[in-house]
């Protein structure tokens, strides 16, 4: 199975067709991706949906996609949100946990799922179990990607995205072919607002005191795999398809 998926169900909230048959022999994998924020998360995501079909589900894109609907279609909260991820506060779990709700049908599709930045917090975590178990279904695994922190602060001062697609570049590490273009969709590449260095000292911040105990939670559940995030996107992705096999 290989090629992206039609996000747009989850970005946008709304139904979407995009439910890809599995190929025969393949289950669907149903994983969170957890790690510091510019650990490389996202483009891992990517390359693993290309290898499971899984749908790559990441609450960071729901909100810089909110960024681009008109004004007036968006609530205060969700203003809110915008507001608390540009400069690169954690959104509260309310909001979050309505987002994800209201996709849960994302959850359920028979491709399974990757979710990258959800979640964040234990209490998202706890909620996510709920609402999985609601629907019968149960994670297989939590890759946890692991790095020190001045590394990631060095990445993510050199990371672009595609302003269409979303794919993620690295100026140094994972150029694209043209400077400042998609290879994938020809979109133009940026660097989000939050890899501004101030908004980073903020994420860093709330990884340590937030996230970082998630790894904690999903150990004690028989869930975590570590992955060492060095080196380059193969090698960590090479690394990755090594923990999962192992499982
Ligand atoms: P990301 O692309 O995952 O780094 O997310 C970008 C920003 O969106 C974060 O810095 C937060 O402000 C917000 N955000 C994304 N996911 C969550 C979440 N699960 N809980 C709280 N805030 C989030």
């Amino acid at each position: 199975m290989s090629g992206k998926q039609e996000r747009s169900g989850w970005l946008q909230g709304s139904p979407a067709d995009c439910a890809v048959p599995l190929t025969e022999g393949m289950r669907p994998w149903r994983l969170v991706l957890l790690g510091p924020p510019g650990v490389g998360k996202g483009t891992q995501a990517e390359l693993l949906t290309g290898r499971t079909g899984a749908c790559h589900l990441s609450t960071g894109d729901v909100f810089r996609a909110a960024k681009s609907m008109p004004a007036c279609e968006r609530s205060p909260a969700l203003n809110a949100a915008i507001e608390a991820s540009k400069a690169g506060r954690l959104v509260s779990d309310e909001l979050v946990l309505e987002l994800v709700s209201e996709r849960v049908g994302c959850l359920q599709c028979g491709s399974g799922f990757l979710l990258d930045g959800f979640p964040r917090t234990v209490a998202q975590a706890e909620a996510l179990e709920v609402l999985l178990v609601s629907k019968s279904l149960a994670l297989d695994f939590v890759l946890s990607y692991e790095l020190p922190l001045d590394t990631i602060v060095a990445r993510l001062g050199g990371r672009r995205t595609c302003a269409g697609c979303k794919a993620v570049y690295h100026i140094q590490s994972r150029p694209p072919r043209v400077k400042g273009t998609c290879d994938h969709c020809g979109g133009t590449l940026v660097q989000r607002e939050d890899d501004r260095p101030e908004s980073v000292t903020v994420r860093m911040a709330e990884y340590t005191t937030s996230t970082a105990p998630l790894s904690e939670y999903y150990r004690q559940r028989g869930l975590l795999v570590t992955v060492p995030a060095e080196g380059t996107p193969e090698e960590i992705y090479a690394r990755t398809v090594d923990a999962l096999d192992a499982r």
